[in-house]
């Protein structure tokens, strides 16, 4: 039998297919913010989750969270729209601003930030009411002013749904395929006007036509809402994001805990084809993870 060496492995390549808005990415300091992390530590009890993290989010722009399971990309992507709250357990040190504001200043209506910060989440999940009922829930919550029927249909076209639905806005959401429940959601989080939208792994329950009409519509809407997405996919990261982060976890070995980091941060073509990080492209190649 013969054993392979670690150089003698074949090494999985991913093909990027870099999307041409990503090959023509600005540097980042020429770009205007969305977010920014500064010195974020995380910590669920006495446990690190989070590893002093700081990058910024180009506004207008699709950003990818990248790396292994467990690494902190679902519980950073939360911090954004101060989902951990609900976590007991969690403590966020550092500051993370939005629009020049730490959105985790005392004075912050977390309300209003929830409307600013939209999330679309892994599985699908309307509400058991109608599409119509959906889409309209958030203006109406939020006191829209103007006509709800017209937002409801805009949020629809925005994202690439009201074409499918317009002849049955009253029939329930549910009775929707698993794509067009998770174009719903997407429609929902965009009819209140969001600046970033959150995505944690939003088509990994759907089939790969679904996905790409998904992965399509990122890239229609990126112009308007920042997007910022955790995915398992490496091929989905390369496609939609202009951007990518790759986090990894490492190992305290007095206390035998796992606490995530920041490895890289950069173009998504820069991450995919010539990482500075070894453990960046150990990761994209397939060596690790
Ligand atoms: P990823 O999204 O990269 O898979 P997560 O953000 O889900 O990673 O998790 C990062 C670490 O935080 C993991 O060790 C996970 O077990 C832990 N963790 C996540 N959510 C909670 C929670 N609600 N309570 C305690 N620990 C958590």
């Amino acid at each position: 039998m013969t054993t392979m060496t670690e150089a003698s492995m074949p090494r999985m390549t991913i093909e990027t297919e870099v999307p041409a808005s990503a090959r023509t990415v600005k540097p980042l300091q020429d770009l205007e913010v969305a977010v920014k992390v500064r010195d974020v530590n995380l910590f669920y009890g006495d446990k690190q989750a989070l590893f002093d993290v700081n990058l910024n989010i180009p506004r207008g722009h699709v950003v990818a969270f990248i790396g292994p399971s467990g690494c902190g990309k679902s519980t950073l992507l939360r911090c954004f729209n101060r989902m951990n709250d609900l976590v007991d357990i969690c403590r966020v040190e550092g500051q993370i601003e939005i629009d020049g504001r730490n959105i985790y200043d005392r004075s912050v209506n977390v309300a209003q930030l929830r409307r600013r910060v939209g999330m679309v989440f892994q599985k699908p999940n309307p509400f058991p009411k109608s599409i119509y009922e959906n889409v309209a829930f958030g203006p109406k919550v939020n006191g829209m002013k103007g006509n709800l029927d017209d937002a409801v249909e805009q949020a629809l076209r925005g994202a690439a749904l009201w074409d499918e639905v317009k002849d049955r806005l009253k029939a329930s959401a549910l009775g929707l395929s698993g794509g067009q429940q998770q174009r719903l959601c997407i429609a929902r989080a965009i009819a209140v006007d969001p600046e970033v939208v959150l995505m944690d792994e939003p088509c990994s329950a759907l089939d790969p036509i679904a996905t790409a009409r998904i992965e399509d519509l990122m890239q229609e809407i990126k112009t308007e809402y920042t997007i910022i997405i955790v995915t398992h996919n490496m091929q989905q990261a390369a496609r939609v994001s202009d951007r990518t982060a790759f986090f990894t976890t490492e190992v305290n070995p007095e206390s035998d805990t796992r606490t995530g980091l920041l490895v890289e941060y950069d173009t998504t073509e820069k991450i995919f084809s010539n990482p500075s990080d070894e453990r960046t492209e150990n990761y994209v190649t397939g060596r690790f993870g």
